[in-house]
């Protein structure tokens, strides 16, 4: 009979990726969707899975759907992506990022511990819950010190994670996954304000692309190969605790290079702090400019992983480097922008 995976946050970027490659593995799969009158399947459409999934109107907030939903479903395996994901968004809504992505974590633990069903469960923890750490690169043991309402409500969620398996014996696993990102990253998100502000740049849709902190650098792999390590994580034979990451970091400025590469640019840059432009070095075009709406207030400098205990354990590691990942991400806008598709 075919393993059945649940997962909370289905309509997300990882969980398109994620329903994709568990389909491709036999398990039949469901996902909790919230009704917020958007479409909760274009991610899924995207990948062109969104027939082979069952969906189900879910919301961590409500938790009482969440238990219906897990005693109607009874999953092998649920993976817990649901979150308000967006660090810039959680300083201005800090209770709701808690509710969600805090007690809405506890409120499934605790449906688990509740239905002694022995379900495996996955939860998507996160590099920001580092912060500003002390030492690079992160690894399972390196002290978290989170920066932003989002990654104290990640760690209460992965801490809650750990004191689940140890005080009630529940198969409950964290990855601590560093940024990984795509073509349906959402399109708050900076990689995704590049690939497709550069897209309408090319196009003649906006004259400028707006960003923050350029210098900001992250660990930065493709969405694709972290939902593999996601599954791998459930699959051991003891519950345990994982960093996925790509050990190398890099700066907002080198992604959007490398975009603009994409699209024949030569990205230079001019001036400094808040005047900083870039500019195509060919033509003299003003490309990027430095919005300060957009800095990030406690901004975490730099993030790098160290996934060796993946590397050894799992035997996951991450394919695409960033280069592919920037111009898959260059391409899909660009196509986007030039068809007049949906961009999000
Ligand atoms: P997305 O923001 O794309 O997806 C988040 C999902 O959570 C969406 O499906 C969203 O639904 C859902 N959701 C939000 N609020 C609720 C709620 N109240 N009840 C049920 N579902 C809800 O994130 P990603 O796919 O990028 O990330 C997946 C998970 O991994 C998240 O928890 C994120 O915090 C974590 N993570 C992501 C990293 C990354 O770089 N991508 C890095 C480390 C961790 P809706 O469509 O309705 O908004």
């Amino acid at each position: 009979m075919a393993r059945r995976a649940f997962i909370s946050g289905i309509s997300g970027q990882d969980g398109a990726y994620l329903s994709k490659l568990l389909l491709e593995k036999g398990y039949e799969v469901h996902g909790g969707v919230r009704r917020t009158g958007g479409s909760a399947s274009s991610r899924l459409e995207e990948l062109g899975v969104a027939d082979a999934v069952v969906l189900h109107d879910f919301d961590v907030l409500d938790l009482a759907g969440v238990q219906r939903v897990l005693e109607r479903v009874a999953p092998d395996e649920i993976y817990n992506l649901a979150a308000q994901s967006f660090v810039g968004a959680s300083f201005e809504q800090p209770i709701h990022s808690a509710d969600v992505s805090a007690l809405g974590t506890m409120r499934l633990l605790e449906c688990l511990r509740q239905a002694k069903a022995g379900s495996r469960f996955y939860q998507a923890s996160t590099s920001e819950m580092f912060g500003s750490a002390d030492k690079a690169p992160q690894s399972e043991s390196t002290p978290f010190n989170p920066r932003s309402p989002y990654g104290i409500a990640k760690l209460f969620a992965h801490l809650s994670t750990v004191n689940y398996r140890e005080a009630h014996g529940l198969y409950a696993c964290s990855g601590i996954l560093f940024n990984h990102e795509s073509p349906l990253r959402g399109v708050e998100f900076v990689t995704r304000q590049i690939s497709l502000g550069l897209a309408k740049i090319k196009y003649g849709r906006q004259p400028v692309l707006e960003l923050g902190n350029l210098g900001a650098r992250r660990d930065w792999g493709f969405a694709g190969d972290y939902v593999e390590g996601m599954w791998r994580i459930l699959q051991q034979p003891e519950p345990d605790d994982f960093v996925l990451a790509t050990g190398r970091t890099t700066s907002i400025r080198e992604f959007a290079e490398i975009v603009a590469k994409t699209h024949g640019w030569q990205l230079a840059w001019r001036g400094e702090g808040l005047s900083e432009e870039g500019f195509d070095s060919a033509s003299g075009q003003t490309l990027v400019r430095v919005n300060p709406a957009n800095i990030r207030r406690m901004d975490v400098a730099e993030t790098v992983g160290d996934a060796s205990k993946a590397h050894g354990t799992l035997g996951w590691r991450h394919r695409l480097e960033l280069e592919g990942l920037a111009e898959m991400m260059a391409e899909a806008d660009a196509r986007r922008v030039r068809d007049g598709a949906r961009y999000s």
